[in-house]
Parts: C-alpha cells; structure tokens; sequence
C-alpha cells in the first residue's frame, strides 16, 4: 500500500489528497455530530474535523496519541487561522485510530509554560518538552551543535570523548565524587572540563581538538548555572591567541547569520576591551554593550583581554584567575619564570562575552614544564604530585598550544531569547540541584554502601 503518511507542518502541499497523520489530541471542541481536534506533532499543528460517522471521535481527550486518515482541504476563506501555519487548512477525517490514551494532564500544554511553577514543568518534563516553544529551543540547539561539528570538521578538528570517571583538578569550583568499587576508600572525580585531557590530547600529536563535553560543578545555587553543562571545547596546537579568537569569532558569526538571520550582531570585528578598561568603564568584566537593550534580536559581542593571571588570596598569597595551566602574555614570560612582579603579570586569557554574558574564555598553554613549575610556586603549592602528569607530559615534546571553551547552554539561551539555562537543556536540574522528575539525588540500599565501602554518618 503506498504511504500516504505526512508531517503536519507539509499539509499544504497535499491539498485535496488522501493522507495519515500521526500525532497527539492538542485541544478538542465536541459538537455532537462534529468533533473538531487541533492534531499535533513535532512540525505543528493542524485542525482536523472528524463526523460522527467515525468510529472513537466521541472518545478523543487531550494528548490521546492518534493515527488518522483523511483528506486535506481548503479552509474557506473566513475560517483561516492565520496565527498558526497550517491555519488554512484541515484534515477531513475518514479514519481514526486511538494508538494511546493519556490520564489528565498535571499542566496544561497549549501555552508556553512561563506562567505554570517550575517544579511543575520539571516533574513532568517529558510533558513540558512537548510545548513547541521548548521544542523549539531543542531542535534548534541541535542545529547550532550540528553547525559547530560541521565547521569544525571542515578545519581538520578531530571530536574526542575524554574521560568522565577521571580525577579531582583546579579549575575553581567544588568536585563530584564518584565512590570507587574496585579500590575502596578511592574516589573518581567528575570532570568540572576536559582542560587536562585536551592539552594532553595536543601532546599526542592531534594538533586539532574539540568536544561537545559535559562538565560537572558543585557549587552554589545561581541562576544561569546547573550542576552539569555543557561546554564547546576546543584546542590547538602551534597557534597564537590571534588565530584562537579569529576562528572563534568567524564560527560565532556564521552560527548567528546562518541559524538566526533575524538577529543583527551590533559590531564586527568583535571589539576588544582590556580587563582593566573594561572594570574602570563599566565595572564588570562582562559588559553588556547593546545599544537598544530593548531589542531582543541585537547580539553585542566582544573580548575581554589582557586579565592579571594572578589575584590576592584572603590569606595574603596569590591565586590564578582563570586556569592554572594559562601562559601569560610572551611579554611576562621571564617575569613569570623569575617570579618577578606577580601582581603585574598578564595572562594570555580571552574571554568572550554576549550581551553582558560570558560564554566562553581561553588561553594560550604554558607548554614548557618549567613555566606550569613556576605557576605553582608562585601559588604556593608545595606538594604537585598531582600533577606529575602533565609535567612528564610537558616534558615529552609538547607543541605551543591553547584553546578555548564555549558555555554552550549560554550562547543557545541567549540565541533563544530565553532568560535561563534551564529553558534549553533536555533534563535540567534544580536551583538546589535535584532532578525531581527521577526523584534525584536519592538514598541507596544498605548493600550499595557496603560494596563500596561506605558508611552514611547521620547526624
Ligand atoms: N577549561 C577552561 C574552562 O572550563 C576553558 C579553557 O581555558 O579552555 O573554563
């Protein structure tokens, strides 16, 4: 039998042809002898009239799932509903069958979801996810993604999965620990960013990294942030910070004019503001330099530069700004390396920033082992076993290398026109980091614990 089956967002194009949509009740209106249902799927929805002839029309409720076979026709012209795509047509029903029938809604679907409680949406995610505004926000997430993977790979760039059981390093925040089994009394680390693994990669010889990598941060409730996220990660050998930022910006400008031609980028080159200007002038390292706050389709883009590398602890000592592993700028270099005038050395970070958002930052690497050494010391680390690692690695022919990571959760939000992260990641978790939906962090059995050699200590 030929398949006549067709998305409903492609109706128009089978005007007065038999043809199956599958699909979900997205609001019902029974006349008795007529029952109207608007169906839906992924690409839209459309109206569909069904007689009383046809056999479970009286039984239809909201988000039934429902195969149906019918003509398309014409609306006449006073009926179009111009506010929906398809408003101009319908499915003349001949056939129906009930696939599934859903118990009441918790929520209702056929608004945009911002005015119901979000521990609501997050409970029934799976329905929330079925409002076409955060569907939207997915599929379009997933174009922004596939257009980074295409860019990239066209560049020579080679995606690889490092490690998720991997090992406590410094970028700043609190770790995720993860029991060992196998060696009790051991923890893994989840990875708070690949950083390690992606100098260690340019160490390998792959010259031309990047990932779409998940990261994972314990730390406090904050708005824009989530105990997991997800960063574009990337890194390169035998480059400057020139050629870094250049094919940053080159992808960030395609990715707005290919994916989202309404929105106008307020300047090119992304301009450049040094940290130090950028705190005298606007008091914030991130500074939101749209002209028209109020447009909602105007992205200003920069740069912030020339960061200290190192910044006073409340103990009096010295700590990195961004990354440990940072070169400075080649002009600080015999500083950094006699620990001279620590205060004044700059590191070679580039962060960039979005209306007021930073979604990404890099730097060039410290490849040579003796300037991680002198970072270290200069942070006054005494014990850096931890790092014997990357030291053997340095020391094992490491090219000049540095890189870049993107908040990718951030960039799509603000490409969405959404005020939070939660609105464009799948499966988000609380502010106070529960998943409510699979009842997440939870105890576990007696036995688990014992297994891995752990004991809970209740208060
Ligand atoms: N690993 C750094 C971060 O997560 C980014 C980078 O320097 O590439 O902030």
């Amino acid at each position: 039998m030929e398949d006549t089956r067709v998305m409903i967002g492609e109706v128009s194009q089978h005007t007065g042809k038999e043809v199956q949509l599958f699909g979900w009740v997205h609001s019902r209106r029974d006349h008795g002898k007529l029952v109207f249902i608007d169906l839906r799927d992924r690409s839209g929805v459309v109206q569909v009239v069904l007689g009383s002839d046809i056999k479970g029309a009286g039984d239809l409720r909201l988000e039934y799932v429902i195969k149906l076979t019918g003509k398309v026709a014409k609306r006449p012209e006073k009926l179009v509903n111009d506010k929906i795509p398809t408003g101009a047509y319908e499915l003349q029903a001949t056939g129906l069958e009930i696939l599934n029938t859903s118990r009441e809604l918790s929520m209702p679907l056929d608004t945009d979801g911002r005015e119901i409680g979000e521990d609501t949406r997050m409970k029934y995610r799976y329905l929330d996810l079925r409002r076409e505004r955060l569907a939207r926000n997915l599929i379009n997430r997933h174009k922004v993604v596939k257009y980074i993977r295409d860019f990239l790979t066209e560049r020579d760039f080679v995606e690889v999965e490092t490690p998720i059981l991997t090992k406590s390093t410094p970028e700043g925040a609190r770790d995720y620990l993860v029991p060992s089994r196998l060696q009790k009394g051991s923890f893994y680390a989840l990875p708070q960013s690949p950083q390690q693994y992606k100098q260690l990669l340019m160490v390998a010889g792959l010259e031309k990294y990047f990932q779409v990598a998940r990261c994972f941060r314990d730390e406090d409730t904050r708005g824009d942030r989530q105990p997991e996220f997800t960063q574009l990660d990337l890194e390169m050998s035998f480059v400057d910070r020139e050629e870094v930022m250049a094919l940053n910006e080159k992808l960030l400008t395609l990715i707005v004019t290919k994916l989202y031609p309404e929105k106008k980028i307020q300047e090119t080159p992304f301009p450049r503001i040094a940290y130090k200007d950028a705190m005298e002038k606007y008091e914030t390292d991130r500074p939101d330099l749209r002209k028209d706050k109020d447009d909602p389709n105007l992205l200003a883009f920069c740069w912030v530069v020339d960061f200290p590398f190192f910044e006073l602890t409340e103990e009096g000592g010295w700590t990195f700004t961004h990354n440990p592993f940072s070169a400075p700028k080649p002009e600080f270099e015999s500083d950094l390396l006699e620990k001279r005038n620590v205060k004044d050395i700059i590191a070679s970070q580039y962060d960039v920033v979005l209306n007021g958002w930073e979604i990404g930052g890099g730097s060039i690497r410290n490849h040579k082992p003796e300037a991680l050494r002198a970072v270290f010391d200069v942070l006054g680390y005494k014990d850096t076993s931890q790092f014997n690692h990357m030291f053997a690695a340095l020391e094992s022919g490491a090219p000049p290398h540095g890189g870049i990571a993107w908040g990718l959760d951030r960039l799509i939000m603000i490409l969405q026109n959404e005020p939070n992260i939660r609105e464009v990641i799948a499966f988000p978790k609380t502010g106070d980091g529960r998943d409510l939906m699979m009842d997440s962090p939870s105890e576990v059995d007696p036995d688990q614990l014992k297994e891995l050699g752990l004991e809970i200590k209740r208060k």
